[in-house]
């Protein structure tokens, strides 16, 4: 047996948070009136569009949110694709990514024949960091006409898409701010922060546009879904339109008037997705006791801490994370094997996104904050049913 070691103390310390039986890193809690609408929805036969449990859920997230617009669609990358569509990304923009995130986020980018642009995050909040942005941009592109030129590659830099990294709200005002000066539109990846609050306004109604993800994963599942999230009501009728096949509404005929998506959400989906969001307020308090079990189960471990909300923030502690120091970074690996050995399904962050094969050719910023995060952040298990 090892003993005593840092990897062991870790493992000890899940244990005694996460039971003896292993533990998965997030999985979803039904005890509400899931199976109840699940039920109802297929009674009513209008399990694809028709029924009223879309036009419910978009109303219950609004209320949620705050925001005056919500779009149900498909899935997070789909609320992503479809919000940059509407700034104006297209063929041949850049877009300024974090490279510390899911690469979802990237991958949307993608999708419209534009190209990431990885930008560094801030060593607490995780969130792309705006001064290390502003000096980026203001190093490596220039105004013409009104628009934000990279200077290497003579391609305009249209959008920016802050992530609120495991629910913790990145720092808005200040990459508002930014994009500002620079002409360049701010889309939120909120997709891992329903719930989370910055300043008691919620996360994905900051910038212009918002996108929230009801993976199986997150917070709130609907088993797969997403949705856009905006105050401007041209901006939400382009939304709803596009992900609805650009059909034009007629009582009979098949008129489209541009490329459109099929991202509807599935009622199916978003009965689920109702009974889900009558509980988040639980799920919410969940996660808050086991940040407090964890802390208290890690808090006599030197050389680690338990990640906690930004200042002025409310956070939806969506994953648990420690950070551990730099010296026992060493340990990270060995932490990890040991953990997902015993059945507890602890994770590094994603790599960065410019170490990945499809991303290694894109323009990007020093990223050393990521690097260090990819190395020093630990996910545990972080299901609501742990508290
Ligand atoms: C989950 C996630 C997405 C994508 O959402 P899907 O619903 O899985 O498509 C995008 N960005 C981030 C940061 C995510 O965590």
């Amino acid at each position: 047996m090892g003993g005593s070691g840092f990897p062991e103390k870790v493992l000890a310390a899940v244990r005694s948070v996460a039971g003896e039986h292993g533990a998965v890193l997030h999985e979803p809690t039904f005890g509400g009136n899931e199976e109840r609408n699940l039920h109802a929805c297929l009674r009513s036969t209008f399990v694809a569009s028709g029924g009223r449990y879309v036009d419910e859920f978009e109303a219950e997230l609004g209320a949620v949110t705050g925001s005056a617009h919500v779009i149900a669609v498909a899935s997070g990358t789909a609320a992503l694709q479809v919000a940059l569509r509407l700034v104006g990304v297209a063929v041949g923009d850049e877009v300024l990514v974090p490279a510390l995130t899911f690469v979802a986020t990237a991958n949307a980018v993608s999708f419209l024949g534009a190209v990431p642009h990885f930008v560094d995050c801030e060593a607490t909040t995780f969130g792309l960091d705006p001064s290390a942005l502003r000096e980026h941009l203001e190093a490596n592109a220039e105004m013409r006409g009104g628009r934000c030129i990279n200077r290497s590659t003579g391609r305009v830099i249209r959008a920016v898409i802050p992530v609120h990294v495991f629910g913790h709200p990145a720092p808005l005002e200040g990459l508002l701010r930014v994009a500002d000066e620079h002409g360049i539109a701010v889309v939120e990846d909120a997709a891992e922060s329903l719930g989370s609050t910055r300043k008691s306004v919620h996360t994905g109604t900051i910038g212009e546009v918002g996108a929230l993800s009801f993976n199986g994963n997150k917070i709130v599942t609907t088993g797969g879904g997403g949705a856009v999230l905006t105050n401007a009501p041209e901006l939400a009728a382009r939304a709803r339109h596009l992900a609805h096949t650009a059909k034009v509404d007629h009582p009979w005929e098949y008129v489209h008037d541009e490329v459109g998506y099929n991202y509807r959400l599935p009622e199916i989906n978003a009965a689920l997705g109702c009974a889900q969001l009558e509980r988040l307020p639980e799920l919410l308090e969940r996660k808050r006791s086991l940040l407090a079990r964890y802390t208290h189960a890690f808090e006599d471990i030197d050389g680690l801490e338990l990640v906690s909300e930004p200042p002025g923030c409310s956070s939806n502690y969506w994953l648990h994370t420690i950070k551990i120091a730099e010296p026992v970074a060493v340990h990270r690996d060995s932490i990890l094997e040991l953990c997902n050995a015993s059945g507890y399904h602890l994770r590094p962050p994603w790599r960065p996104l410019h170490r990945l094969e499809p991303y290694g050719g894109c323009p990007r910023a020093g990223l050393p904050i990521a690097e260090h995060l990819y190395r020093t952040l630990i996910n545990l298990p972080s299901s609501a049913h742990l508290a």
